[in-house]
C-alpha cells in the first residue's frame, strides 16, 4: 500500500495577514517549477486565511486548513467558527483535538468527536490529532490513552470519512520541547493506531489512512522519522514558521 505523505504547517497563534503574505511570497518563490510526491498543508490562523486563499488559491501545490471548528452549525456561540464558515475560504482540512485544544481549552474526545461529524457535513478533511503526555506514558497507559482517543474521536464516521481523514500521532511531552519521539518510538505508536483502525474499520481502511508524526519535527530529523513504515508525514509547528526549514522538511521527508 503506497500512502502519499502529507505534510502540514501548524502555525498556532503566529502569523497575522501580513506575515502570512510574506510566507507565502517565500514559500512560493520557492516551490516554483518544483513538484513534490507529498501533500503539502498550511494551517494559519482563522484572521489570515482570506490571506493565505488569496495568495495559495490557485497553487494546487499547497492547500489549507483551519486549527479548529465548532461542534456547532451557528448561534449563541461567542468567539467560535462553524466549519460551513471555514468552507467558504479555499480550505481542505481542518486540524482538530490538538493537544493545546485538548489541554488548555478543554477539550474532550466526545467534543473533539462532535467537531469530527461537523467538518465531515461539509467535506472538510479532519487532521484528527492524539498522543499521550510524558507521565501517561512512564505510567505504562500509552496504548490506553491512543485507545480511547481513536475509539471516540472517531466514532460514527463512515468509510468514506476514514479515508478523508488523516491521523496525528503527537507525543505530547514532543511538542514544542525539543525532544523528537525516536524513530522506534514513532513507529511503534503508529503501528498501533494502525492497528486500532483496523479494529474499529477494518484492515483495508487502517492500509489507507494516513498517520502522521508530530512533535519536534525538524529539516534534521524527518528522514529517519518518514522512513518509518507506518508513518505517512508530519504536523510541524515550529519548524514550519520560515519557509525554508519547513521546505527542507518537506523534501528531507519525501
Ligand atoms: P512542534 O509542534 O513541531 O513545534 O513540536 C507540533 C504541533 O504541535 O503540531
Amino acid at each position: 500500500m503506497i500512502r502519499k505523505p502529507i505534510f502540514a504547517a501548524n502555525w498556532k497563534m503566529n502569523k497575522g495577514p501580513s506575515e502570512t503574505e510574506d510566507f507565502a511570497d517565500g514559500f512560493l518563490s520557492k516551490i516554483q517549477h518544483k513538484t513534490f510526491p507529498a501533500d503539502i498543508v498550511i494551517a494559519p490562523p482563522f484572521v489570515s486565511l482570506a490571506k493565505a486563499a488569496e495568495k495559495f488559491g490557485n497553487v494546487s501545490a499547497v492547500a489549507l486548513a483551519a486549527q479548529n471548528c465548532s461542534e456547532h452549525n451557528s448561534g449563541a456561540y461567542t468567539g467560535e467558527v462553524s466549519a460551513m464558515m471555514l468552507k467558504e475560504f479555499y480550505l481542505h482540512y481542518v486540524i482538530l483535538g490538538h493537544s493545546e485544544r485538548r489541554a488548555i481549552y478543554g477539550e474532550t474526545d466526545e467534543t473533539i468527536n462532535a467537531k469530527m461529524l461537523k467538518a465531515r457535513e461539509v467535506n472538510l478533511r479532519p487532521i484528527f490529532c492524539i498522543g499521550e503526555t510524558l507521565e501517561e506514558r512512564e505510567g505504562g497507559k500509552l496504548e490506553e490513552v491512543l485507545r480511547r482517543q481513536v475509539s471516540i474521536g472517531m466514532k460514527d464516521l463512515t468509510e468514506r470519512d476514514l479515508l478523508d481523514t488523516v491521523i496525528a500521532y503527537e507525543p505530547v511531552w514532543a511538542i514544542g520541547t525539543g525532544v523528537t519521539a525516536s524513530a522506534q518510538q514513532a513507529q511503534e505508536a503508529h503501528a498501533f493506531v494502525r492497528s486500532l483502525v483496523a479494529e474499529q474499520f477494518g484492515a483495508e481502511s487502517a492500509a489507507k489512512i494516513r498517520i502522521q508524526y508530530g512533535g519536534s519535527v525538524k529539516p534534521g530529523n524527518a528522514a529517519e522519522l518518514m522512513a518509518c513504515p507506518d508513518i505517512d508525514g508530519a504536523l510541524i509547528g515550529g519548524a514550519a514558521l520560515e519557509p525554508q526549514s519547513f521546505l527542507d522538511i518537506i523534501v528531507n521527508g519525501s
